[in-house]
């Protein structure tokens, strides 16, 4: 047994914080918070003192793109090194995650299920990965991989990837097996283009059509998985939330049409901003790219903004790799930025991201029964959420009981 004594508690419940808490875990489970207890301790117990530091639930990236490390084309379609090497560059990025207290990630397209089990046999060290394998999309949309020349990427990086193009209702359901064959932990499909999308195939441009993502939700939903949907505006968006997606992926454009505010939140369907990404694309060297981004930024603001009024669970997700991998925690401050309390936005990493990964009675808070998934930081982030993104501040980091990081 191990006991975390003398920390701040953050229970990722959304509850006040709690001075003088002790954590005791055993066999990878919480076993007791308790409030004020000095111990004596029995003997055989493993007594870590954190006193004078945060305690909170091991965080969660609900968007990550892990195997992604740069936009252009070489780089996305792994053309321009050894594939070891990029093998290799991910791994480094799933190590720095966990070496920033984040126990679970959802990658959403691009990563093979390989990496969560070489996790899991602890040939590296990593959060719990749970993965889309490829992004689900028709012909032309952003699951297909076509340069702006036309030229098609023939060769995938990795065999372990299926590919994510399905043509038409029946084709589908074979595309999400594919998938879940391959390993999938969720399922990512794309209902709109999105900035980075190609020329022609925008934020507000629909991809499937009703009988397509019925047959998507329907398949996926039977074979035990959630749906996550890039979804950003137009009919596209409506008809991910009709077609009864779990989560909309970015959904910049929720605030044209309130009527889909009103439903997610009714239907408890979360929204994953990945404010962070954006940032980037206003910044990209694509003409059509930045300008996209520019023009939605007040739209997602919005969007946000009108989401947490109407009650709808907004989680945190950073749709890294694209633009390489910065902290994770980046996104807690945008979200911040964005209008949510610093408390609303550890929720969107922890307690709320874990019900978006249909893991909420899992992780995602530090309760009784829920696996010892935990970060010790030095510092308040609810003073400043920002001191989640410095690895100097994150002292201790336990993953099922085990401790992967101390400092
Ligand atoms: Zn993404």
């Amino acid at each position: 047994m191990t006991v975390l004594r003398g920390a701040t508690l953050i229970d990722g419940t959304g509850a006040a914080p709690v001075r003088d808490a002790a954590i005791i875990v055993k066999d990878g489970c919480i076993e007791a918070v308790a409030i004020g207890a000095r111990g004596p301790w029995p003997p055989g117990h493993d007594v870590i003192d954190v006193s004078g530091l945060t305690v909170l639930p091991g965080l969660i990236d609900c968007h990550d793109h892990l195997a992604a490390h740069g936009y252009d084309l070489a780089r996305r379609w792994g053309l321009d090194e050894p594939a070891s090497t990029r093998h290799l560059r991910t791994a480094h990025a799933i190590e720095r995650a966990l070496a920033l207290g984040y126990t679970t990630v959802r990658d959403a397209g691009g990563l093979d299920a390989g990496f969560g089990k070489a996790v899991e046999e602890g040939l590296i060290q990593g959060p719990r990965l749970l993965t889309a394998i490829a992004i689900i999309s028709p012909i032309g949309g952003i699951g297909d991989s076509m340069s702006p020349s036309g030229h098609k990427c023939v060769v995938t990086a990795d065999p372990a990837l299926p590919r994510g193009v399905a043509r038409g209702v029946d084709d589908v359901r074979n595309v999400v097996r594919t998938m879940v064959r391959a390993g999938a932990g969720v399922i990512k499909c794309a209902t709109t283009g999105g900035a980075s999308s190609r020329a022609g195939h925008g934020p507000r441009d629909p991809a499937f059509d009703r009988d397509e993502m019925r047959a998507l939700v329907d398949e996926a939903h039977a074979l035990g998985l959630t749906v996550a949907c890039h979804a950003l505006g137009g009919p596209g968006l409506r008809l991910a939330l009709e077609a009864g997606v779990d989560s909309i992926e970015h959904g910049c454009y929720l605030d044209e049409d309130p009527e889909l505010i009103a439903m997610m939140a009714e239907r408890g369907v979360f929204l994953v901003p990945t404010l962070t990404v954006y940032e980037y694309h206003r910044e990209s060297p694509a003409p059509h790219v930045r300008e996209r981004a520019r023009v939605l930024r007040e739209h997602h603001l919005e969007t946000v903004r009108r989401a947490l009024a109407a009650g709808v669970r907004v989680v945190a997700g950073t749709d890294a790799g694209g633009h390489g991998h910065p902290p994770n925690a980046v996104e807690l401050a945008h979200l911040v930025a964005a209008g949510l309390t610093p408390m609303q936005a550890i929720q969107a990493a922890t307690g709320l991201a874990a019900e978006c990964l249909g893991l909420g009675r899992q992780i995602g808070t530090l309760e009784k029964g829920k696996r010892a998934d935990l970060v010790v930081v030095d510092g308040d982030p609810l003073a400043d959420v920002g001191i989640l993104t410095d690895p100097e501040r994150i002292r201790l980091v336990l993953k099922d009981g085990v401790t992967q990081i101390r400092r």
